[in-house]
């Protein structure tokens, strides 16, 4: 069976400061011409930041959804009560985070595709993120139809041209 190596960053929320340089990292890196700029709206990591509790929570950017979830998520966290889905990883139609603000294309993690480690884990001095990796075998099937269904999505929400657009300016880059 073929095996894929999964990547993960762990979070230590208790040592994050709040610095926000993951998201300065991450937007520059995938800015375009890459490091020209730097702006966290288009980071796919964001810090929601409690000062006033030193409270600072990275969240990253996940998968893509067309639609709303029916079923929402709200914390409270020392007593102080988030807004709801203030801690989801998915570019949704209810609200603006990962969305790149031009086109309002999705954003999601990729890890920094081509470096050997995620840019947001080295510029944290704190160490509140740390990178690791697993090898796990994977069903080739399975993996296929994923594939299929998160590409049928972008489509029907964006059209088959911008989603065109979009490749043809990603494989220039390549
Ligand atoms: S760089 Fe590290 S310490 Fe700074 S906000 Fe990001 S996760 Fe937190
Ligand atoms: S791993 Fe890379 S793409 Fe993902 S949030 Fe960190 S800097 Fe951004």
């Amino acid at each position: 069976m073929p095996k894929k190596t999964i990547k993960t960053i762990r979070v230590d929320v208790d040592k994050c400061n709040g610095c926000r340089s993951c998201e300065v990292i991450c937007s520059a890196f995938h800015a375009e011409p890459k490091y020209s700029s730097s702006n966290p709206a288009r980071s796919r990591i964001r810090v929601i930041r409690e000062p006033y509790s030193d409270m600072y929570v990275p969240v990253y950017a996940g998968e893509y959804t067309p639609a709303e979830c029916a079923g929402r998520d709200k914390y409270t966290i020392d007593g102080k009560e988030y807004e709801e889905c203030a801690f989801c990883r998915a570019s949704c139609p209810s609200r603006p985070e990962f969305k790149e603000p031009d086109s309002g294309l999705p954003l999601k993690c990729d890890m920094c595709e081509g470096e050997d480690e995620p840019l947001c884990v080295k510029w944290c001095i704190t160490d509140a993120l740390i990178y690791e990796e697993r090898e796990e075998e994977v069903d080739e099937e399975v993996e296929q139809e994923e594939m299929e269904i998160g590409l049928e999505a972008l489509t029907s929400k964006y059209g088959l041209q911008q989603i065109k657009a979009v490749l043809s300016r990603m494989s220039e880059k390549e």
